[in-house]
């Protein structure tokens, strides 16, 4: 399995983008599959201040990336260069982080 794992509905191709128990469209059988791990950045928050149990992780860029499959997703950016994060940054899913949300990082190569 891929760092980042989506559901697909076997029924309607419905692709879920959080885990979900059954399709929300059509009612029929999800089944888990490896999604590609890259996407594009449709927004972004830099943050400055949270608990402090993430003091080291700050700032924490929350990004909402639209995947390859057509589905948006919630997480975190990672990596030292993650706060020159633009809108349609080419983003890939970084395993390696610290949150337990799905994590990406800048795409190698972008120049974003
Ligand atoms: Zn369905």
């Amino acid at each position: 399995m891929s760092a980042l794992v989506l559901q697909r509905c076997a029924e309607c191709d419905y692709i879920a983008n959080f885990w979900r128990i059954g399709c929300p469209r059509c009612l029929g059988q999800l089944a888990a599959f490896d999604a590609q791990g890259a996407g594009v950045v449709t927004t972004f928050s830099i943050i400055h201040r949270w608990v402090a149990r993430f003091d080291e992780h700050l700032p924490i860029v929350l990004v909402v990336v639209e995947l390859a499959e057509g589905v948006e997703v919630m997480a975190s950016l990672v990596g030292d260069d993650r706060v020159n994060v633009t809108v349609g940054a080419p983003v890939e899913v970084a395993p390696e982080g610290w949150s337990s949300k799905s994590q990406f990082r800048l795409a190698t190569g972008s120049t974003n």
